[in-house]
């Protein structure tokens, strides 16, 4: 069984054990000496290519010289996401059950495109995903056992995607796509916008945002009612929990009814603070929920699931899976024809998935609810301690409200102040921050979330600010 056809450079059960044992040997190294790295890396374009030769090898190379090269070509071009200097982007968070289970979903090597093509990854999707909605305080009739249901995605991007696709389905009655109109606002995730390019919806409009970077609902109502007199159709309106930029939140409630007024799907992008509702005194913030019609966030980034790992919800699942179903005769089957079980290639774009909600469950388990309560409760801790002193300061100011881990804030001295400041604390190689702007006003976002980010961290970045400013 383990032979591989007419080729004798597969490796032995016994090279596979060793060289196995190898790799989690080099895996535990990493991680235990994350820290020692400069966290972005210094490589120029074209370094890393460099070491790579120009064609494939004829002959089989041996393990070893694939396990040299990583530390010789792979290494001097990874920027390090996993190290408790990570303040930049949002976190990529990882955690050793999330790295096993893909271990092994890699070894099982198996599709789960049908409930029938391997039970295990549909049924533990199911429950997992169950256990989610009580665990984030979501509306119960998304459950499995409910009108609604949930799917793992590669991105938030394509769960965005899959769900102005549905929104345009349910509102294509004689509507041409080229006259729909999807709302979002002007802090929305670039993802919205390029979903609607991608599902062909003619207009994405843009609402502008109030004192908070939160939806103006009042514009938004001022908009539709101006794109309704000129003859388009608005069929959707995505609002955020938790903006990139800045983690601004939209009213959520008044955004629904406005919704449920105008006969708009509303879809809710939570991806990155959606972890945040693990933790009950962060729910207020997607209070009205129970009116959307989709949600979407991702373990990926703050629940400690390595990429790939997104979460879509939708409060009724008939829409979407006529709208995602095509079934050629090779996929048909007993099982399925009953519709007595689930099959998740009805659910998006790919056909093919793998085995991605064994790394949800595996973290889920390792730490419990209570684990992944204490590292939110923790990072919010840290993010208030940022905030604070950089308002004790009187050479910075704090640009945004900071209910999450990210804290946006600005040098005084103004733009290229603030700019080199975020290139110096990028240049010292402990710490990895992300500038940015929100129209003409440059600020540094610090965002405080990788898992093994603790207070002495923190209290280097500020030393590290306090020098360089
Ligand atoms: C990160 C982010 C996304 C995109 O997530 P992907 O999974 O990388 O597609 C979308 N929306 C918001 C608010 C985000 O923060």
């Amino acid at each position: 069984m383990w032979e591989y056809g007419a080729m004798d450079s597969h490796m032995t059960p016994d090279e596979f054990r060793e060289n196995g044992y190898a790799v989690v040997d080099w895996i535990a190294d990493y991680l235990e000496n994350v820290d020692s790295y400069p966290v972005l890396s210094t490589a120029e374009p074209g370094d890393i290519s460099a070491l790579l030769p120009d064609h494939a090898p004829d002959r089989a190379e041996p393990f070893s010289d694939l396990m040299t090269d990583l530390d010789r070509v792979v290494m001097p071009g990874i920027t390090h996401w996993q190290s408790p200097g990570w303040f930049a982007y949002f976190p990529a968070n990882s955690s050793p059950p999330s790295v096993l289970a893909e271990f092994v979903s890699a070894g099982l090597g198996v599709q789960g495109m049908l409930w029938s093509t391997s039970p295990a990854v549909t049924e533990i999707e199911v429950r997992v995903l169950d256990w989610l909605v009580e665990m984030l305080g979501l509306p119960t009739s998304w459950r499995s056992d409910g009108p609604g249901g949930g799917v793992i995605q590669m991105s938030a991007s394509d769960a965005t995607h899959a769900a102005l696709v549905v929104s345009r389905h349910t509102r294509s009655d004689g509507v041409p796509a080229e006259d729909m109109v999807v709302y979002v606002s002007d802090q929305a995730h670039s993802s919205i916008e390029k979903g609607c390019t991608v599902a062909g919806i003619g207009h994405c409009v843009k609402v502008q945002t109030d004192a908070d970077f939160a939806m103006d609902v009042h514009a938004l109502e001022r908009s539709i009612a101006a794109d309704i007199a000129a003859g388009r159709t608005p069929i959707c309106v995505v609002s955020a929990i938790g903006t990139t930029a800045t983690t601004a939140v939209d009213p959520i409630r008044a955004i629904g009814e406005i919704a449920e007024r105008t006969g708009m799907w509303h879809h809710v992008d939570a991806a990155y603070a959606g972890t945040a509702m693990v933790c009950e005194e962060f729910r207020h913030h997607q209070d009205g929920l129970e009116m959307a019609d989709s949600y979407t966030f991702n373990p990926h980034k703050w629940m400690m699931v390595n990429f790939d790992c997104n979460v879509l919800w939708v409060a009724d699942r008939k829409p979407l899976i006529e709208t995602m179903s095509i079934l050629p005769p090779y996929l048909r089957n007993e099982a399925s024809d009953a519709g007595s079980v689930i099959d998740y290639r009805d659910w998006h774009v790919p056909l093919g998935r793998r085995f991605r909600a064994l790394k949800l469950w595996w973290v889920i388990r390792s730490y419990g609810v209570e684990g992944i309560q204490t590292m939110v409760r923790e990072h919010v801790r840290l993010a208030d301690h940022v905030a604070s002193w950089i308002e004790r300061d009187d050479r910075f100011e704090l640009v945004a409200a900071h209910p999450f881990g990210l804290v946006c804030f600005r040098h005084l001295g103004g733009n290229d102040a603030t700019r080199s400041l975020g290139a110096a604390l990028n240049a010292s190689g402990e710490v990895a921050v992300t500038p940015s702007h929100i129209d003409e006003m440059w600020f540094v976002r610090v965002s405080v979330g990788q898992a093994t980010t603790e207070l002495a961290h923190v209290d280097r970045l500020l030393e590290l600010i306090d020098e360089l400013a």
